[in-house]
């Protein structure tokens, strides 16, 4: 189906936005404000109909929030943009299109209510602005895509709040049995990998929260359920330096967490997970909190890559073409307030540089925000609105919730633990949070959770396969990347 403008778009240029997390969104509300009406016409294809606060994640999954607390609707914070709910699946840079295919009930899988095949429609843009964001990163590690759960859109955090819950009903009901203890253990075994903040925080609030609700069950009681946090690295939280990482790791094993560092898993199947170290886990849950590879979207463009992600200038342009400009987790933004480095030997190592020689930008939604907006000065610029800037941002710091009243914190640099880490990350949050309506559902479930008893029941809402990398991130509709760009050297990785 090709796109057609209606007659009050003709002669404006479009501006297509294709994403609309953190990058996509602050471009956009930049975009709104700063283009007369006349300019541009703006318009944002997302695979969601609202942006993710994804530093909340671990609250729903948890509990303490609704999953809409954390969701900011595009449509309504998003006046004068046209939304259209799909997946951009290709890009073709010489006649400026984009391929975009909706949702069906199969969701992206190619049928729609009727059982009739879905066509994807074809979009025309003028400047293309390119914020995809990331997906979980899998390595090819037997059995991981299809037993594990990832950590990042609010279809997983629904699926495992409900699964662990699922876990512990099974394992009430097991037979008093050396087999039933057996696999009674194994439900109430939770394995996550990856002691990065999606893992730590994932394990952390869920076991405070588990603890508390699991007295409920006739043969549970708060201890019985294993919490594993595993990692390759020898640290918790390396984010946040060696010393709030310290911290962390002796709050999680105190608690009881099972921390195993220095390791990862060579495999998973449907009643454990293997370590490099040779330990079989026997376990009905697998976390997969790993780390980030940009959007599969970003491969299929035949365009110069650093780590994965899309090569830009210090002014989000990107490298090789025209009009079209990239930021957050899926472009490799140069750090401007790091040194350059000095040229890297090997091709791994000069892949982790940006275009400029600088240190890549985390990703993080600190940044992914702030480059949204420079992002959509520099294209109000290329119409003619303003004129463009580089980016330049110096971190602010990181927060991590441990759940109950503990967090890490580090505010500009200075490292916080306790009620007053746990003071600094909620503050954080709600100022961070999109929109007022948000702010408020959040304090407001925040004041609850001290007041009333924690909630634990199940929706069952989402079905397993819906709630696998795959399906959940949408990363098998894109086609092939170019053989070229599969090549060694150049991982798909962050
Ligand atoms: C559990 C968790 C906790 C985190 N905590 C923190 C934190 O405390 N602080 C922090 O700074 N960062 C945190 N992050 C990282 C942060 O979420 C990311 O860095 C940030 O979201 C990146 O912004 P983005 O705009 O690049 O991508 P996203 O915010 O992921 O947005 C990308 C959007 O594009 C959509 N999309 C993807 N592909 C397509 C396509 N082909 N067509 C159309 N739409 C598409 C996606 O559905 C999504 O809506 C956390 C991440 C996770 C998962």
């Amino acid at each position: 189906m090709a796109d057609s403008r209606s007659d009050d778009d003709a002669g404006r240029p479009r501006v297509l936005v294709v994403g609309g997390g953190f990058a996509g969104f602050y471009a956009l509300k930049r975009l709104e404000r700063k283009l007369p009406a006349d300019t541009a016409e703006l318009m944002l294809v997302s695979a969601t109909d609202y942006l993710l606060y994804t530093p909340l994640l671990p609250e729903v999954a948890a509990g303490t929030l609704d999953p809409r607390d954390i969701a900011v609707p595009l449509r309504q914070a998003l006046r004068r943009t046209h939304t259209v709910l799909g997946h951009v699946t290709a890009i073709d840079l010489n006649r400026r299109t984009a391929t975009v295919l909706q949702p069906g009930p199969d969701h992206y899988h190619g049928t729609s209510n009727d059982g009739v095949e879905t066509e994807p429609t074809i979009v025309n843009w003028d400047r293309l602005v390119l914020t995809p964001g990331s997906v979980s990163r899998q390595f090819e590690i037997p059995g991981v895509a299809e037993h594990a759960h990832g950590f990042k859109t609010l279809t997983e955090a629904i699926y495992l709040r409900d699964h662990v819950l699922e876990q512990l009903d099974v394992a009430d009901s097991c037979p008093n049995t050396p087999a039933g203890d057996a696999e009674r253990q194994r439900r109430l075994t939770v394995v996550a990998v990856g002691a990065g903040y999606t893992g730590t925080e994932f394990v952390a609030q869920m076991q405070r929260w588990v603890k508390t609700v699991a007295g409920r069950w006739d043969r549970t009681g708060p201890k019985d359920v294993l919490w594993v946090l595993v990692d390759v690295a020898e640290a918790v939280l390396p984010e946040f330096g060696p010393r709030l990482g310290r911290s962390a790791m002796t709050l999680l094993r105190k608690r009881g967490v099972d921390v195993r560092l220095g390791v990862t898993i060579t495999s998973a199947d449907e009643t454990a997970v293997t370590l490099t170290n040779g330990d079989v886990i026997p376990t009905g849950t697998v976390v997969w909190g790993a780390g980030v590879a940009a959007s599969p979207l970003i491969a299929t463009l035949g365009l110069p890559l650093s780590r994965g992600r899309l090569v830009v200038d210090p002014e989000l342009r990107v490298s090789g073409t025209e009009n079209v400009w990239s930021a957050g987790d899926a472009a490799a933004v140069p750090d401007l307030t790091k040194p350059e480095m000095p040229p890297a030997a090997g091709s791994e190592a000069a892949a982790a540089i940006a275009s400029t020689g600088h240190p890549l930008c985390p990703p993080t939604a600190q940044h992914a925000q702030r480059q949204g907006k420079v992002l959509a000065r520099n294209v109000a610029a290329s119409l003619g609105v303003g004129n463009s800037r580089a980016y330049r941002h110096r971190d602010l710091g990181l927060v991590a919730d441990l759940g109950g009243y503990a967090a890490v914190a580090k505010p500009l640099g200075v490292p916080l633990t306790g009620l007053l880490a746990k003071a600094v990350t909620r503050a954080y949050h709600l100022q961070a949070l999109t929109g007022v309506p948000n702010r408020i559902r959040v304090a407001v479930a925040w004041a609850l959770g001290y007041a009333l008893p924690a909630q634990a029941v199940q929706l069952s809402a989402i079905p397993r396969a819906d709630a696998l990398m795959t399906r959940a991130q949408a990363t098998d509709i894109y086609p092939d990347p170019p053989l070229e760009l599969s090549r060694p050297g150049s991982p798909p990785a962050l």
